[in-house]
This record gives structure tokens, sequence and C-alpha cells, in this order.
């Protein structure tokens, strides 16, 4: 059961689209020809030398306020005007609030599993999860996880968030964030939590268990939306972001399990702008 409802946060006129995601495999070349984002599969492995230009992380010289300086095709992360994480005013956003209408459509899904060396992110490997945002259909490609959380809600982190990746037939993608508190234990993902790899993986890892995504969405799925952009290189703009009020619950020892391999990996949040 969902409640049909979202919160559209109102930007004016100025949206440009929205997102924080990892870049996708699946992402459209053009967006991203040098992105070395999800080192997947090794038939994307190249030249070493551009590999080298374009490798970035979350402190240190190759850290989020240096992205946009690593690589030509970075330059969104310096220059972009909407980027992404913001902080979210929980005041100022209701106030401004409009209620828009998002289908998700969720079932029990086959997902194959990465370590990318950003982040831990699961694949789909069926095209059976999807959503309907402003009448647009939306495949899943993939989620996956940053601790703490990249968006604030009044200034405040959460414990992690998680970011389900979407793409359209276009390319265009919309991300879906929801904000993970410590409490219960998750047991959706308990089976993949368990498989976690630890280091880089060179090759997806076939879970065996199918996860439905339903369960890892918060009851109430009131949402702020607002146009921003990946959250990691290349920063690429016009990515539709969904953020769920009402966070998720993950135990302290899944929590800790995910910090264990990703002790931070997020991007601070970013000015709003004319989206303010
Ligand atoms: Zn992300």
């Amino acid at each position: 059961m969902m409640k049909r409802k979202s919160i559209y946060l109102l930007v004016a006129a100025c949206l440009a689209l929205a997102a924080c995601a990892e870049q996708t495999e699946t992402e459209p070349a053009e967006t991203a020809p040098t992105t070395t984002d999800s080192p997947g599969p090794s038939e994307e492995s190249q030249e070493e030398s551009t590999e080298e230009l374009t490798e970035w992380s979350y402190d240190g010289e190759s850290g989020p306020e240096h992205w946009g300086h690593l690589h030509a095709s970075y330059s969104a992360c310096v220059d972009g005007s909407e980027q992404s994480p913001i902080n979210i005013d929980l005041a100022e956003m209701e106030a401004s609030q409009q209620i828009e209408e998002i289908n998700i459509q969720y079932e029990p899904a086959s997902f194959s599993l990465v370590n990318n060396g950003h982040t831990i992110q699961k694949n789909a490997v069926d095209e059976n999860n999807a959503i309907t945002l402003d009448g647009q259909e939306y495949q899943l490609v993939q989620f996956h996880f940053h601790t703490p959380s990249e968006h604030q809600f009044n200034g405040e982190h959460f414990d992690m968030e998680l970011h389900l990746v979407h793409q359209d037939i276009n390319g265009n993608l919309a991300v879906l964030g929801v904000m993970i508190e410590e409490g219960a234990e998750n047991e959706e993902l308990a089976p993949a939590w368990g498989e976690l790899p630890e280091e880089e993986t060179e090759n997806d890892i076939t879970l065996e268990e199918p996860i439905n995504l339903q369960n890892l969405l918060p009851e109430d799925q009131s949402s702020f939306h607002y146009n921003g952009s990946l959250t990691t290189p290349p920063c690429t703009e016009e990515v539709k972001w969904i953020v769920f009020k009402e966070p998720i619950q993950k135990s302290a020892v899944q929590i800790q399990v995910f910090q264990e391999i990703y002790e931070e990996n997020h991007r601070p949040v970013q000015p709003l702008n004319e989206r303010g």
C-alpha cells in the first residue's frame, strides 16, 4: 500500500531537474565519457592514464571539494548550480509544499552485488521495478548506500541514506532517497548484508535471495521533490530527486557492518542557489 501523495518542493520556475546517485553503468555515455565511478566489468577498463585522472574519493586531495578540478568532465561538480545533496529545511519545505503524484511499482526482484570502491551497490538483474513520475516511467537500475546520509534535514545527518537510481527510456535519471536511522534490524536487507564484499569487487556477486524493495520504503511516503545532480563525479545535473521525509531503520550492527567497509562516503550539502 502506498500513499500516492508526495510533497512537491516548489522550486519556483527554476527547475532543472535533479540527484546523487552513483554513476550507473547504463547511463548514457555522453553524460560521463570518462567516469570510473562504477568500475564494473573489465571490458570497461581502457586507458590507464584516463582512469588515473578521474580517480576521486571522499577525502584529501581527491575529495569532494576538489572533484570539479580533477578532470574536465567533472566541471559540474564545481560550476553546477543545481547540485546535490542539499539541506532540507523541513518547515520551509512544508510551507511551500505541493502534493505531487508518484507511483512506485516495486516487487520482489533479483539483484547482484558489487563493491565499486565508493559504495556497496546492488544492480538490478530484472526489469520489474519501476516508478512513474509526472507520467514518465523510470526503471530501477541500481541502489546503493551512503554514510552518514548525504541529504540533511534541518542541518542534521542521519546514520545512512539509501539511493534507488532509476532511468527512463531517454536516459533521464530519477533517484529516491531514503534516510536510515538506527533502530530495528532491517530484515529485507539481512541476507544481502551477510554478503557485503569488504574489498572492491571485479565481478558482480549474484544474490540468491530476491529483494522486495517495497519493504525498504517508509510507510508514510510523503516526499520532497527537487532538481539536483549526481552526488558523485561527474556530478551531472538534471536528476529528479525524491527524498522521503520518514526514515527507515537498520540495526546498530547493520550500520556498523557497512561503516567498517566505508567509514564515510558522503558528499557535503550543496548551495540551493535559485532553488531556495
Ligand atoms: Zn548515492
